[in-house]
Formats: structure tokens, C-alpha cells, sequence
């Protein structure tokens, strides 16, 4: 852990033992403000104590030379601009699986020893789990089967998340074919088991507003197809992976909240140092967060009817 925890915060022992707690498990630092910020920073406001396992350093990001400054590596200044994203946020703690980012899918670093798209599967959910049996979390939050927009360390821990749910508690979630459809994933319990599970929610990408971008960004002169910094992630194949949201969390009161924390990841070129119509998009979706909720599963008028409400 590299970031104080609960006994910091001027409470009892039985306060701290009967919290509600939730554990967001996310690829790299950054991941946990620019996405989710707003729902992290209003549980921990709610005095519900807010966890990030981080699955790497994110020793693959693009990094202006200058910024590495007074820091020994690229992972350092990662680590540093994490821990202030806790602060702005109110995480209860950061902690890190011990995994070296992979890089986009295709790049040179795929191929570097140590990565977490390279770990064996069954290694990472063994790390996550004793993350588990230490945090004891209510809710977890992990990233859904297409990693958001396709990075193979967010697909590999949310494959690696799974894993642990089916080796800790027998529960076994099949979303493979949960794409677009308004059927809920398919999922086989041993009931034995999995009344201990934590809840278990993916971060959804609203597909409206990644269709509207893919409509407007030509217009700026920007293709799609190479969007982001470092012109890695194709908004076109994005749009067509639909994981269905189950719930929209309000997030309005968090709003700036989450752009403090997002701010702390400048080496990653934050939100609000993009271009005005990135700027635009990301406004236009601020406030809320979608969410898909994967266990227990979400019947089918849940999945089709996407509601106002809450994680835990
Ligand atoms: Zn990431």
C-alpha cells in the first residue's frame, strides 16, 4: 500500500470494522480519476471506504521528457501522480498487484518480462485475491471484457477478476456473449459460495457519445480512428462493442472532485489539457457513470432499462 489508510482518518476501530467498503481493480494509474473519479469521490465522501488495486505502474505511457524531473523513472512519477488522485478523491488506499504495463495492443512493450498482459492468468487472480481476503470488500469494480477501449492489461485483469470470483467463490460469469444483447450474462453459481461474493459492477463506456464523437471528430479535422494521444485507440471499432449498462450513478456533485484528481495525471494529458472538443465531449458527459452490473446478475429489465441508482 502506498497510501495512508482508514486509521488516518480519526476513526474508532468499530467504526473502521463496520464500514462498507469497495475495491475499484483498474490497470493503471489514471484509470481510476479519468473513468470513475466521480463515483470513487462521492462513496468516499459517504464514508464508504474506497480502495484501488492497481494492477501496474503505467510504465508505458507517453511522458514528456521534462516531467521526469526529480523522479528516478516513469513509474515513480505514475506512482506520485496516483497518490495525489487518492488525496482528491478521499481513497481509503492504493494498492498495486506488482505488474509492468504492456502498452496498447501491438506496441514493443507487449513483449517485456514482468507485464500483466503476459502474467499467467491464474498468478494475477491469485494476487487479486489476497487483496480480497485482506479488504473484504463489498463491491468490487473491474473493467468489462473489452477493457473499455480494447488495452490488453484492462482485458487481462478483468479476465483475471473473473477468475478469482470463480476460484474464491465458485462463481462462474460467462460475458462472452454479451454484446448489444439485452439478455444478462450467463452465469453458473454454486450458491455454496457465493453468498459470500462481493457485488461485481464493469465500468461501461456510454456508446452514445463514443458514436456522436466518431460523427463530430471529422468535422474538427480529427479522424476517429486514431484518437487519444497517442492516436492508439480507434473510436469506429469501439462503438461497436456494446456492454450494456445496468445503472447510471450520479455523479454531479462530483464533478470537480473528479477533475482535481484527473488533473494529478498530467503527465497523461489530463482532460482539461486536451483539445476543446475533447474538452466538449468529456462535459457533456459529466456527472453521471454507467455502470454494468454483472453479480448478483441484473434481470432483463435492468439491462434494458438503465436506472438513476446506486452500487451499495
Ligand atoms: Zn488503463
Amino acid at each position: 500500500m502506498c497510501f495512508a489508510g482508514n486509521t488516518d482518518l480519526g476513526l474508532s476501530s468499530y467504526e473502521i470494522e463496520n464500514m462498507k467498503t469497495l475495491l475499484a481493480i483498474l490497470a493503471h494509474p489514471d484509470d481510476e480519476s479519468f473513468g470513475i473519479g466521480g463515483t470513487l469521490a462521492k462513496y468516499a465522501a459517504s464514508g464508504v471506504a474506497v480502495h484501488y488495486l492497481c494492477g501496474t505502474r503505467g510504465e508505458s505511457g507517453t511522458v514528456d521528457v521534462d516531467r521526469l524531473h526529480g523522479f528516478d523513472d516513469i513509474a515513480a512519477l505514475r506512482t506520485a501522480e496516483l497518490t495525489c488522485a487518492a488525496k482528491e478523491l478521499g481513497l481509503a488506499g492504493v494498492h498495486f498487484l506488482g505488474y509492468r504495463d504492456s502498452g496498447m495492443a501491438g506496441s514493443a512493450d507487449n513483449a517485456l518480462s514482468g507485464t500483466l498482459f503476459g502474467a499467467p492468468l491464474d498468478e494475477v487472480a491469485e494476487r487479486i485475491a489476497v487483496h480480497v481476503d485482506a479488504l473484504r470488500p463489498d463491491v468490487i469494480v473491474t473493467h468489462d471484457q473489452f477493457g473499455g477501449y480494447g488495452h490488453p492489461d484492462h482485458i487481462k485483469l478483468h479476465q483475471a477478476t473473473l477468475r478469482m470470483y470463480e476460484h474464491k467463490y465458485g462463481v462462474m460469469i460467462d460475458v462472452s456473449q454479451w454484446n448489444g444483447s439485452t439478455r444478462p450474462p450467463h452465469l453458473h453459481v454454486n450458491v455454496a459460495g457465493a453468498a459470500a461474493a462481493p457485488a461485481l459492477y464493469f465500468t461501461t463506456i456510454p456508446k452514445g457519445l463514443v458514436r456522436f464523437g466518431v460523427r463530430l471528430l471529422p468535422l474538427f479535422r480529427q479522424n476517429p480512428r486514431r484518437f487519444g494521444r497517442n492516436g492508439d485507440i480507434d473510436l469506429v471499432q469501439i462503438s461497436s462493442w456494446e456492454v450494456p449498462a445496468t445503472m447510471v450513478v450520479d455523479t454531479r456533485q462530483f464533478v470537480m472532485h473528479k477533475e482535481r484528481a484527473s488533473a494529478c495525471h498530467a503527465s497523461q494529458q489530463a482532460p482539461a489539457q486536451a483539445s476543446p472538443i475533447v474538452r466538449w465531449m468529456f462535459r457533456r458527459g459529466a456527472g453521471k457513470e454507467h455502470f454494468s452490473r454483472i453479480y448478483p446478475p441484473p434481470s432483463a429489465d435492468e439491462v434494458r432499462r438503465v436506472r438513476v441508482s446506486d452500487l451499495l
